[in-house]
């Protein structure tokens, strides 16, 4: 099946527009083919195994990088939210599949829907670095939140809005 990408990406656009909708008005609309099309995705991806999976994940990391892979987590917290019912199984599996495990230690961490820095609870949002070395080093050019991220060596951190305006507005400063 070719478009797997553009079909996830579907998929996310008409979930996040629409999130107190059902699956069956919101998703399978979304998507050319609709329902056969996801089905069609899961029975390829069961029918192709961990060589299907690394390749999407390859994909998907070289492509998804900053809104994109956060609408992912997040499309992701609400599906999984609804996957009570079976007849979102055919949206949940395959999306599961996609995502490697410290993405699921991040969407748990989103979950909670506390700030790591400031310990509030409400709309959380990710923050996130590519390299831990744009954390700086100790010292006068690197700013608390950044010392937090690089102390526990993470490169993302699920922070409310003031506190994501803070790292925002303080950013790392590098010596020349
Ligand atoms: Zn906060």
């Amino acid at each position: 099946m070719s478009g797997k990408e553009n079909i996830l990406f579907q998929v996310a656009d008409a979930a996040l527009a629409s999130p107190d909708e059902t699956v069956r008005q919101v998703v399978f609309p979304a998507v050319r083919g609709g329902e056969k099309t996801l089905r069609d995705l899961v029975h390829e991806c069961k029918t192709k195994g961990p060589e299907y999976r690394r390749t999407v994940q390859t994909t998907l990391r070289a492509s998804y990088t900053g809104h994109y892979r956060r609408g992912l987590i997040q499309l992701l917290t609400v599906l999984e939210f609804r996957s009570g019912n079976t007849a979102h199984q055919p949206v949940i599996r395959p999306l599961e599949l996609l995502v490697p495990t410290p993405r699921k230690e991040l969407i748990h961490r989103l979950r909670t829907r506390r700030c790591e820095l400031c310990g509030q609870c409400g709309t959380v949002a990710v923050h996130q670095v590519a390299k831990l070395a744009h954390l700086g080093t100790p010292g006068p050019g690197q700013p608390a939140w950044a010392a937090f991220m690089a102390r526990k060596r993470r490169k993302t951190l699920v922070v409310c809005q003031p506190c994501h305006e803070v790292i925002h507005a303080t950013p790392v400063t590098h010596a020349a």
